[in-house]
């Protein structure tokens, strides 16, 4: 008896006044008394728990990371294709990824279940592609990268950047014999722009240049941080052309005795991808390998636009992925008796998470629109890459801030978001970069060197 009135006591001091006060107004608090009375000793523990909000702590809310609730607004068939990538990224990738990464390895085995997902080339038409929208591209790779940022990177490269550059660029030829292929997986490509003395100035004039000779092309020159290119079957190489210093782009196979790739080691991020550092020496390619409708740096650039939005979406993915592990890790974990999502300065945090990873998600899906309509203008997908990116930089870093010392333990994943968060920063041009273009836009001054 002595401690149930002990427990009464307790629950009377821990219940916020103002809330009875509120109770009080829809019930008789004379029979809500009694009823405390006739209750035995685990009921009330039971009560105090419900009543100090502790009840919730077994059972939180699902974490919901689509807060605007944008997934709503695809057609039923694209969110059935959504959720079976989610379901192949869970499933497949979540439990290998840690290994891969920390080894500096690619998961080769999961390609062909990737390939069976037929989401490669997705926005493009014909050749097998699906013909679907700009914006389910952006869902997708935001999916891929919520799970794991290099094998979103991966993805990109092989139907962002390398297929774009056959399906943008290419002659009726050179697609119908590499995008099917491509679609399916079959043949891997790569991206190859950037070099050892040439990153964000590719625009102002390529190191690695092409002279035609008959029916040949002889490519010389170094290719830097070509994601991919330790394995592919084919990589696209641009390069600046002697006669008419115009840049022009080439399919260069694998086993051309001219081309050489070194893996790049010892990245800090991203470190599944396979950057190669390419060495092509009197690289001979023929006519029919050149991508026809590339005439100049400006046609590259068509890819590069192409496929900027999707990088935002990538940083999105990564925020999310980092977002939602830091939530769940919250709400296990633990101090001074409670969870650590119950302290008001843990929840500020989380919603400052929120706020950004929804300000992202919003614009994203807003530049995906514009890009499905064909209106999107260079500025648009750059602003959203500057702010997506540097949002995201914010956001990993808060997920592993809620999570203390465990948040620099791989095995707790959200390092590796804060990591990959770092080259998703720098490649497909950086904040300054991004920044000199959007700049020029609005004040319709260039101030480019
Ligand atoms: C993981 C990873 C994967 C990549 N994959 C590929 C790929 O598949 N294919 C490919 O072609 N490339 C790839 N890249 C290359 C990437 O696109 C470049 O790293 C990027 O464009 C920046 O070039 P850079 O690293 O040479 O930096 P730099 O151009 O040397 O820039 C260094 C710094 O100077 C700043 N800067 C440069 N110029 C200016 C200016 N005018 N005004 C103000 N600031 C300036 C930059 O913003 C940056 O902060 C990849 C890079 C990484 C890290």
């Amino acid at each position: 008896m002595l401690s149930k009135i002990k427990s009464i006591f307790r629950l009377l001091q821990d219940i916020d006044i103002e809330q009875v006060a509120n109770i009080s107004k829809k019930v008789d608090l004379n029979q809500a008394m009694s009823a405390l009375n006739g209750m035995n000793e685990k009921q009330l523990n039971q009560l105090m728990k419900m009543l100090s909000g502790e009840g919730n702590e077994s059972n939180p809310p699902p974490i919901e990371a689509d807060f605007y609730r944008l997934e709503e607004k695809l057609p039923n068939e694209d969110r059935a294709l959504l959720l079976q990538l989610r379901t192949f990224m869970e499933k497949e990738v979540d439990p290998i990824i840690n290994k891969y990464w920390e080894h500096d390895e690619f998961p080769y085995e999961i390609i062909p279940k990737l390939a069976e997902l037929n989401l490669a080339g997705l926005p493009y038409s014909g050749y097998g592609c699906a013909n679907k929208s700009f914006l389910l591209e952006g869902f997708m790779a935001m999916e891929m990268a919520r799970i794991d940022s290099s094998i979103s990177t991966f993805f990109g490269v092989q139907s962002g950047l390398a297929m774009g550059s056959i399906y943008l660029l290419g002659s009726e030829a050179q697609k119908n014999e590499f995008l099917p292929k491509m679609r399916e997986l079959k043949t891997i490509g790569a991206f190859g722009l950037t070099e050892p003395e040439v990153g964000s100035a590719v625009a102002g004039g390529l190191g690695t240049t092409c002279k035609r000779e008959g029916d040949q092309w002889i490519i010389n020159g170094q290719k830097k941080w070509i994601g991919n290119a330790t394995f592919s079957d084919i990589t696209i190489i641009y390069a600046r052309d002697l006669d008419d210093q115009n840049v022009k782009g080439f399919i260069v196979e694998k086993d051309n005795p001219g081309f050489k790739v070194e893996k790049i080691k010892g990245k800090m991020a991203l470190r599944v991808v396979q950057n190669g550092l390419i060495t092509l020496k009197n690289c001979k390619v023929s006519e029919d390998m050149r991508l026809t409708n590339c005439n100049s740096f400006k046609d590259t650039a068509k890819v590069l636009k192409m496929t900027r939005a999707g990088v935002a979406w990538q940083a999105v993915g990564c925020a999310r992925g980092a977002y939602e592990n830091a939530l769940k890790y919250t709400q296990e974990r633990k101090q001074f008796g409670k969870s650590i999502s119950s302290f008001q300065l843990v929840q500020d945090i989380l919603v400052t998470m929120l706020s950004n990873l929804t300000a992202m998600q919003n614009m994203c899906f807003r530049l995906s629109e514009l890009q499905d309509q064909g209106e999107l203008k260079d500025e648009q997908a750059s602003l959203a890459k500057v702010f997506c990116t540097l949002r995201t930089r914010d956001v990993v870093s808060l997920a592993r801030e809620v999570m203390g010392g465990n948040g620099i333990l791989l095995e707790y994943k959200v390092a590796r978001f804060v990591a990959d968060a770092e080259a998703i920063y720098s490649y497909e041009g950086t904040k300054e970069i991004n920044s000199l273009i959007v700049g020029r836009a609005i004040t319709g001054k260039s101030a480019f060197v």
